[in-house]
């Protein structure tokens, strides 16, 4: 097996792209950030990532493919499973001339209320995210996050302020809907948010205590919005307010500042240094590729054992595999 990196991952041979970032004939969408999820001509997803696309970038040839169901696609065996990024994130299981390739997408082994849970598959190549694959980044048990994100709401409603949650519009949002409105907070949602809770919906997620913000509405509740407004006229326009931004890097010291934020909460979507970790040893693969992240991370999966290194874009394809040299013509498709 060989794979290209040219700013989106192709398995040789297949014709199918992962997680591509310029147009492709056919590309695998492991989620709909849009920094993984660009207009293709056809794409491969699950259902819920086929939705949240549609939403995000309008209709486009699809063809689906639920969790845990083996397809034969352009000439190997394909399998999705899930990611526990959010809702419908997947990872995809390549199997051609009896050797396994898995690549993660974003993921996260910590459990939540609005993303199934992740599956880890043994395999022989793993081409992974690691985001926050430096042991600076260990997040604090998820009971504790809950705690700051809750004693941030208490706290300010108790001193008649309006609580501002700001979390990615996708995912993070609806999870601090689930959280909060589950304990009985009044949320007043942004309506990016709301667009894609719908979908949520669609797939059984229930949110209580949830509503439509308007602006002279926000008595008594959270407004939640993407933190792409921080400095929008909704929020400077509260007389009195406390900002708590959701987001991993919260473990900087520096976040508050970055995100103009009273509380920087680390309530993230992605595995931190130690669940990257775990995530390696239970896969046990020959062979690994990191994306997005430190080089560190690299030096680290070395120091443990393992034959890792950063996956960069190449004017030649990777190998994958002793064996597997191919007599493909290597770039046709470019
Ligand atoms: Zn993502």
């Amino acid at each position: 097996m060989e794979i290209e990196y040219d700013g989106g991952i192709r398995i040789q041979g297949t014709d199918l792209w992962l997680d591509a970032n310029r147009k492709k004939d056919f590309c695998f969408v492991s989620h709909a950030h849009i920094d993984h999820a660009k207009r293709h001509k056809k794409i491969l997803a699950t259902p819920q990532t086929a939705k949240f696309y549609q939403h995000r970038l309008g209709e486009t040839e699809t063809r689906i493919l639920e969790f845990n169901q083996p397809k034969r696609i352009k000439g190997a065996k394909v399998e999705l499973f899930p990611s526990g990024h959010i809702l419908g994130a997947s990872q995809i299981l390549v199997e051609k001339g009896g050797v396994r390739m898995v690549y993660t997408g974003d993921f996260k082994l910590r459990g939540c209320l609005t993303a199934e849970r992740i599956q880890i598959k043994k395999c022989d190549i793993l081409i992974m995210e690691s985001t926050f694959g430096l042991p600076d980044y260990v997040f604090p048990p998820r009971k504790e996050i809950i705690k700051k994100l809750t004693g941030f709401v208490k706290k300010t409603l108790s001193q008649n302020q309006t609580p501002v949650v700001l979390a990615y519009s996708l995912g993070k949002a609806q999870e601090a809907m689930k959280i909060l409105g589950n304990l009985g907070f009044k949320l007043s949602v942004h309506s990016s948010i709301l667009k894609l809770a719908s979908v949520y919906q669609r797939f059984g997620i229930k949110f209580k205590n949830c509503y439509r913000y308007y602006s002279r509405d926000l008595k008594g509740k959270v407004l939640l919005t993407p933190p792409w407004l921080r400095n929008s006229k909704m929020i400077n326009n509260i007389p009195k307010k406390r900002i708590a931004m959701l987001t991993g890097w919260a473990l900087d010291p520096g976040a508050k500042g970055t995100y103009g934020a009273d509380e920087v909460i680390p309530l993230s979507d992605h595995a931190d240094f130690w669940e990257l970790t775990q995530y390696v040893k239970k896969a046990s693969p020959q062979k690994i590729y990191t994306l997005h992240g430190f080089t560190e991370f690299v030096s680290h999966l070395r120091a443990l054992g393992y034959d890792a290194e950063r996956l960069e874009p190449k004017a030649k394809p990777y190998k994958l595999g002793k064996e597997l040299l191919s007599n493909y013509d290597l770039f046709s498709n470019l």
